[in-house]
């Protein structure tokens, strides 16, 4: 029996994955099925076999032994994953004896090396005299020591850095299997270049952002070859673990400009979405997580909720950052510098509140007759509240408004079969989900959201011309509001009063 199999013999592939997170939805026997963390994983797809100590994803492929579980999961070799568990199970291993995957180790720590050279020439590049990416770093207002810390780099057009690489020693066939390389040329040329870091500070990927504004794309990766970039995350190297919580944020001029303000502890995704692979990492890091997300679009919100989830079901504690007029992190530390440590304070908020927020500022901003997206989000997002949750925001909302939500304490055990249509209201044809009440000069209509009923009152045209609305807006000093579908009574009581 060699190293591995003893090693892999003796760990406990279960205790593994629970210890990264890897929850089991069902247990069969000696099968464990669970979401994988290896893709975007819906319905279980993930199983392991705590006998055989193998696992297997029917989403994605991905399979092997407990190794290389471990090996995956922690982005590390087999040999390496190997040595740790032979140390935590206490497996006595002869390992020189065995040299299982050390080619592979071997090109692996030479991209490493090539990547370490070109993010160092890059960089004195960059510094070294007034190019456009300098420029361009002024403009956006990032300081030297930032520029430095963050090691940012730009190679022109005219640089020799293929040359540079060879003079140091590297082969022709290693510096071709960083990926690049076209040819010669340096296929990020003419970019501001972000090197991307991983916990170790060994540089793992690059990142290219378009200095011109042309039609080219905005950012442009480097190839996987070591990793994936939706493994990464920016700033992981300056993780500390004396830091309580975790700023999660989109971008890389975000981090920037927080660790300008003096703040340190953010995490960019690079991108709208968080990667399973993120989740993982995340939760290996912190249990106490802020999302600083945009928020100005439904897309953009599903994703902030999206992560919300995913992160509390991986028993992390979630809050947010909202400011109203929707800046993203580097323009709101740009203007109040100093003071972002503060007004961060008072803008962290929790769910409950973020959610009455989101709602009403797309309520506000969107025509939420026609759409759908909206409702479908606000669904969705309904569904992660608990019932303590869902009566804060209806709370507010009575406060806000000065309205009454009757009832709705009662939401669960107080279904009775009234219907809209059994009150008088009937169905718009056009509009899904929709229904509308006439009665003398006044118009109500019904919004079905989830297991929500959106009740307003439409403008009489009197009205219409006071306010000067258009008759298909809801005028804003209207009253709105808001019941469980099993109070239909209440709408009845709505309509009595205002009729
Ligand atoms: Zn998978």
């Amino acid at each position: 029996m060699n190293d591995f199999e003893k090693v892999n013999e003796a760990v406990d592939i279960i205790e593994i994955c629970e210890n990264n997170n890897i929850n089991f939805n069902k247990i069969h026997n000696n099968n464990y099925i669970g979401k994988c963390p290896f893709h975007d994983d819906n319905n279980p797809s993930f199983s392991v076999n705590k006998e055989k100590k193998v696992f297997n994803c029917f989403g994605c492929d991905n399979k092997g032994n407990a190794i290389q579980l471990y090996a995956k999961l922690h982005e590390i070799s087999d040999y390496e994953a190997m040595k740790i568990l032979a140390n935590k199970y206490e497996v006595n291993i002869n390992s020189k004896s065995f040299n299982y995957s050390k080619e592979t180790n071997k090109e692996k720590k030479n991209i490493k090396k090539i990547y370490k050279n070109i993010a160092r020439i890059a960089h004195n590049e960059l510094l070294s005299n007034n190019n456009i990416a300098y420029r361009y770093l002024k403009d956006r207002k990032i300081k030297d020591e930032i520029i430095i810390r963050y090691e940012l780099g730009y190679l022109n057009d005219k640089n020799n850095i293929y040359d540079q690489l060879l003079k140091l020693g590297f082969g022709k066939n290693e510096i071709y299997k960083t990926k690049l390389f076209n040819n010669r040329k340096f296929i990020l040329n003419n970019r501001l270049l972000f090197p991307i870091f991983n916990y170790k500070n060994e540089v793992i990927q690059f990142s290219g952002r378009d200095l011109f504004d042309n039609d080219t794309a905005k950012y442009i990766n480097s190839r996987n070859c070591l990793i994936n970039k939706g493994n990464c995350l920016y700033n992981i190297e300056n993780h500390d673990g004396r830091q309580k919580h975790k700023i999660i944020v989109e971008g890389y001029f975000d981090v920037l400009a927080l660790a300008q303000s003096g703040i340190n502890n953010s995490l960019a995704i690079m991108g709208k979405d968080i990667t399973p692979a993120q989740y993982l990492k995340i939760s290996n890091l912190t249990k106490k997580i802020i999302l600083w997300l945009d928020n100005d679009k439904p897309q953009v919100v599903r994703a902030t909720y999206k992560a919300y989830k995913e992160l509390v079901d991986r028993g992390l504690t979630v809050k947010f950052v909202y400011f109203s007029d929707n800046e993203d992190p580097y323009d709101t530390c740009l203007k109040c510098n100093f003071q972002i440590k503060k007004l961060l304070k008072k803008s962290v908020i929790n769910f409950d509140t973020y959610f009455l927020k989101t709602y009403e500022k797309l309520i506000d901003t969107s025509s939420i007759f026609l759409n759908e997206e909206l409702s479908d989000l606000i669904n969705e997002i309904a569904s992660y509240c608990t019932n303590d949750e869902l009566l804060n925001i209806f709370n507010s909302i009575e406060r806000k408004h000065s309205i009454k939500i009757s009832k709705i304490r009662n939401k669960i055990c107080n279904y009775n079969n009234k219907t809209l249509e059994s009150i008088g209201f009937k169905r718009f044809d056009e509009i899904p989900n929709c229904y509308y009440y006439y009665k003398k000069k006044y118009y109500v209509y019904a919004l079905e959201i989830g297991e929500l009923f959106h009740i307003s009152r439409l403008p009489t045209k009197k009205e219409i011309k006071k306010y000067n609305v258009l008759s298909n807006r809801i005028i804003e000093e209207d009253n709105r509001i808001i019941i469980d579908k099993t109070c239909i009574e209440d709408v009845e009581k709505y309509i009595e009063n205002l009729i």
